[in-house]
């Protein structure tokens, strides 16, 4: 099933809905919970589609394709290397990714997003598929020359709108083998599988709730394959994930300069 946020023409509210065939229905409730599925009537084009969740917290694994690993002269990680980034990076298909001033080398990275379901405490890996609610396409969207000078990921990782997601969660898909692509104006940057991750979805989740809880609502980026390259003002992302679908992303200068 394909679970959406998004905004009926004409009415302001945000709102939870599915998709069926073409057409949108409301949900009723707490899709993480009780909820009720409201007949689908609405057709798709007449909704905007907004991220699909707005997570408490999102966890990203760093260097877990071995070839995104090679291209950056890291050693195979022998555990997961883990960091933030702030729920505010959030954006949805169609919005804009905001070039920061401070950098002048910003760069995608097309991943698989996991999306907690229930509360996850100390799993071990042959549980860990039951915490998990759907999956969705995501961008880690990174000013690469800060990330590097930095001691931590935080500014490097954490720019507004350094996280676009969606279109939708998708709740039927078979995580071990989807090829992962991201196109910069239609031109192939990046193309891999996930059964190329060095920490596969379940040692990732144990290894995360070993350290943090992860609640409902909260989300897994799960590493960049090879091939990350820079983005410039006018270029559009397009990233993709074979079974869930495409993320669309404008990229543009910012509105006006920050003064420091
Ligand atoms: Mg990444």
């Amino acid at each position: 099933m394909k679970f959406i946020r998004f905004i009926q023409e004409n009415r302001s509210e945000p709102k939870i809905g599915w998709i069926y065939n073409d057409f949108v229905g409301e949900i009723e409730g707490n899709l993480f919970g009780e909820y009720r599925r409201l007949e689908a009537t609405i057709p798709i084009e007449n909704v905007r589609l907004l991220a699909p969740i707005l997570p408490g917290k999102i966890v990203a694994v760093g260097w877990n394709y071995i070839d995104h690993a090679k291209e950056f002269d890291r050693a195979i990680p022998e555990y997961p290397t883990i960091f933030l980034k702030p729920p505010s990076t959030i954006i949805g298909t169609g919005e804009a990714i905001v070039l920061p001033e401070v950098s002048e080398r910003v760069e995608h990275e097309a991943e698989l997003a996991i999306v907690i379901g229930k509360r996850a405490k100390s799993v071990i890996p042959e549980n860990a598929f039951f915490h998990v609610f759907g999956y969705t396409v995501a961008n880690d969207i990174t000013a690469r020359d800060l990330q590097m000078k930095d001691e931590t990921f935080t500014r490097g990782k954490g720019f507004d709108t350094f996280c676009p997601i969606g279109p939708w969660i998708e709740t039927d898909f078979e995580p071990a083998d989807a090829v992962v692509t991201c196109r910069v104006n239609t031109e192939l940057r990046q193309m891999a599988s996930t059964r190329d991750m060095i920490f596969p979805i379940p040692a990732i989740i144990a290894y995360i709730s070993s350290i943090m809880t992860l609640m409902p609502g909260d989300m897994i980026l799960t590493g960049t394959p090879a091939g990350t390259s820079p983005i410039y003002a006018g270029n559009v992302i397009e990233t993709q994930i074979e079974g869930i679908g495409q993320l669309v992303n404008p990229v543009t200068k910012p509105n006006r300069s920050v003064p420091y």
